[in-house]
């Protein structure tokens, strides 16, 4: 079992970055509003994350460690219609069999909280503890125990940059929640959690871009887009400036890619990439989660709507702005 989740593990958690997203989204999935991550040597050495969310029952804890036994997959149907970011139920079994765990976690109508320690795969502790409702992970020394992947990652600093990037488009996805990332004891992003994209925005990429903004708000055929696009001199000659979001999840599409330039040359006869930071809301069935899980690609059931809608969108916000 355990050789089995240090395989499997590899597909899960590729480095600290993933770790992170995965215990990230399981805060959000436990509808926490406060989340803060913390890291020391680009998370290889230690990562703390803790939330605020409804917590796990002291009855679940060992439980949440096995590969599939809490995946909210339980039929065809389901498998179209997932909101939720975790549905695969292995993350903390693939997490906790290549570092060393600790989770404290309360739940509000329990008196005392848990604490589990498992490393490698090996239960250490479980014991009763004080703790405020939520949940505290803690992953240290990840990969001590598979030479090959551990020394496969990078330095410290290059690790740092993917967690940033990761964190970044957590928090623009999730502006309802509150994050604060620390690394090596400094802050080094803090999200209000007061629902305003904006203010993330000028949290990420700082107030030249947040006061350089025209919003984007449209619907079409039950789906809706809103955000900002920048003004043209934020301009990019590459995409990294383009964020998108469906159901708050982070994603790559080709499609939406050719309605934003597309929509953006509409206006304006440049060759360049806007800015842009976007959500989209589209109900979970027209959209093929069949991609694989950790991928970004998304399909949707109809391109050509959705192609419409982001191309709107875009066309509408820069016809009110004058540019
Ligand atoms: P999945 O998210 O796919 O169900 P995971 O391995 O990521 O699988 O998590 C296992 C289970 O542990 C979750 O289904 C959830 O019940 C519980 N869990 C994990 N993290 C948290 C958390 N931060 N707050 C509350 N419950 C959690
Ligand atoms: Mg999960």
């Amino acid at each position: 079992q355990n050789t089995i989740n240090k395989i499997a593990a590899g597909e899960v958690v590729e480095r600290p970055a993933s770790v992170i997203k995965e215990l990230v989204e399981n805060a959000i999935d436990a509808k926490a509003d406060a989340i803060t991550i913390e890291v020391k040597e680009g998370g290889l050495k230690f990562i703390r994350i803790t939330d605020n969310g409804f917590g796990i029952h002291k009855e679940d804890v060992k439980a949440a460690f096995l590969r599939h036994s809490t995946s909210k997959i339980k039929n065809e149907e389901d498998l179209t219609s997932i909101m939720s970011l975790g549905f695969r139920g292995e993350a903390l079994a693939s997490i906790a069999s290549v570092g060393r765990v600790e989770l404290i976690t309360k739940q509000e109508a329990e008196p005392v909280g848990i604490r589990y320690v498992i490393e490698g795969g090996v239960e250490k502790v479980l014991e009763e503890v004080g703790c405020p409702i939520g949940t505290t992970f803690i992953v240290k020394d990840l990969f001590y125990n598979t030479p090959a992947r551990r020394k496969f990652m990078k330095t410290a600093g290059t690790e740092l940059g993917y967690i940033s990037d990761l964190i970044h488009k957590m928090a623009l996805g999730h502006p309802e929640v509150s994050f604060k990332f620390i690394n090596d004891g400094k802050i080094k992003l803090q999200t209000t959690g007061k629902n305003k994209l904006k203010d993330c925005i000028f949290s990420v990429y700082g107030m030249e871009v947040a006061k350089n903004l025209i919003e984007i708000n449209w619907s079409f055929e039950g789906m809706r887009i809103e955000g900002f696009i920048g003004k043209p001199h934020l301009n990019r000659g590459n995409r990294t400036y383009e964020n998108y979001f469906l159901n708050g999840r982070y994603i790559k599409s080709k499609v939406i890619e050719k309605a934003i330039e597309d929509g953006y040359k509409s206006k304006l006869m440049l060759h360049q990439y806007p800015f842009v930071t976007f959500h989209l809301h589209v109900d979970g069935k027209d959209v093929d989660v069949n991609v694989h899980p950790t991928k970004m690609e998304v399909r949707f059931m109809e391109e050509a709507k959705v192609f419409q809608l982001v191309y709107k969108g875009i066309e509408s916000a820069l016809n009110r702005e004058a540019l």
